[in-house]
């Protein structure tokens, strides 16, 4: 019987999940991944091994009730029968939202879980999602430490003006101002930059989160400065589903002129826009550059997503004062060749030159000349959430 740590990351209607051994080595040593997707639907489990080999494979067809309480007594009763059983020694979570005072991981106890609840109306779809499994695993193994990693925390290194609205002062104490969101990731980016170039270590570096979601962030010397995501994770680029910055004014409108409820007009520019809204085709970068030399509604959603990005970094060169490197990261990022090379196509004028040769066979390194240079390095949340859940938990003992 082995210890494992086990991290999840819980969605609308998924649990993804990742199992790391508890062996105390300062690499995590991952043993499984897998999620449960189609909760509330069609429920499907599956899991591979580290190296990407099936490790097991379930369906509950038609069982709507099947959700994450249901999801997390199936993994528990699979690790304990895997492999001569894994014994669970702590659990990890992705939570989107720390709010302004928790900029880093902390461990979960009833009074931290209701202070974290007092955040959902920041972040109402996604919030209450993250904190189920919590409740569900506290009340079924009440002895078992848990931990949170924000996707908030890494940007607490922010000035004051990248986090302010021009709002009344009252309302920014009241939380109404911009977090950030991706800091799993961008803080994974962070901690490989030394190994890829001490340039990335070291200066002004831009990180593209292309995934689903979307942002940019501003790293000067390893610490988040500014990024493109806010209030919420609607902000900043375009992304499959959402619009990413859009006017006040045209919520304003959906509302007035459409009838839509405050309820409504969030579903709609959460999950009706970006990518999928432009095209009218997908939300998936595969399908649209299968589609787009035959169909002008994908190509002006792939075009207006480079030109958001493109633009975008030119504001995030103005917070740094200039930039040293662009790093690619996440599904679009560290697949799609084509957007690193239009991206990088409409940096020209900020000194970049493409290797399209290196970006095509997918390079580390995708660009070359005397001026500011490009990246792609695969991002990581779990390896974040699980190391700073060690730290946590490690700090707890070494007291
Ligand atoms: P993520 O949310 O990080 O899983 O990223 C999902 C996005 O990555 C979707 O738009 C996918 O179409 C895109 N993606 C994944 N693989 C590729 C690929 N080989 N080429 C282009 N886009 C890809």
């Amino acid at each position: 019987m082995s210890r494992v740590h086990l991290v999840l990351n819980a969605g609308s209607s998924s649990l993804k999940f990742q199992v790391f051994l508890d062996d105390g080595a300062d690499v995590p040593n991952r043993l499984y991944r897998g999620l449960f997707e189609g909760l509330g639907t069609d429920p499907h489990f599956r899991v591979t091994d580290h190296d990407g080999a099936p490790a097991g494979e379930e369906r509950w067809p038609g069982q709507g009730a099947f959700g994450f309480e249901e999801a997390l007594a199936h993994l528990s009763d699979w690790l304990g029968a895997h492999r001569g059983g894994h014994q669970l020694a702590a659990v990890g979570h992705r939570v989107v939202h720390g709010g302004p005072h928790f900029a880093h991981a902390v461990r979960l106890t009833p009074e931290i879980i209701a202070e974290l609840d007092t955040l959902s109306p920041l972040a109402p779809l996604h919030q209450p999602r993250s904190l189920e499994p919590i409740r569900i695993i506290a009340r079924r193994v009440p002895g078992l430490p848990q931990v949170a990693a924000f996707d908030t925390a890494f940007h607490h290194t922010q000035p004051e003006m990248a986090r302010l609205f021009a709002i009344p002062q009252s309302l920014t104490d009241a939380g109404v101002r911009r977090y950030g969101f991706h800091g799993l990731s961008y803080a994974y980016l962070a901690s490989q930059f030394p190994k890829v170039d001490p340039r990335l270590a070291h200066g002004r570096v831009v990180a593209a989160h292309l995934g689903n979601g979307a942002s940019l962030c501003g790293y000067d010397a390893g610490r988040s400065i500014a990024t493109t995501m806010g209030f919420s994770a609607l902000d900043g680029l375009v992304m499959g589903t959402r619009s990413g910055a859009i006017d006040a004014g045209v919520v304003f409108y959906l509302q007035r002129e459409l009838g839509m409820s405050a309820d409504e007009a969030e579903h709609f520019l959460y999950t009706q826009c970006g990518l999928l809204g432009v095209s009218g085709l997908s939300n998936d970068m595969r399908v649209l550059r299968e589609a787009a030399d035959a169909d002008p509604g994908a190509r002006r959603a792939i075009d207006l997503f480079v030109y958001r990005i493109a633009r975008e970094t030119g504001s995030l060169m103005a917070a740094l004062g200039g930039i040293d490197a662009l790093v690619f990261t996440a599904g679009i990022g560290e697949n799609d060749a084509e957007t690193r090379a239009e991206v990088i196509g409409a940096l020209r004028w900020a000194g970049f030159e493409l290797d399209a040769e290196a970006n095509r066979a997918g390079a580390t390194r995708i660009t070359r000349g005397e001026g500011p240079q490009a990246y792609v390095i695969a991002t990581d949340e779990e390896w974040t959430i699980v190391r700073e859940m060690r730290a946590v938990l490690g700090a707890e003992t070494a007291h």
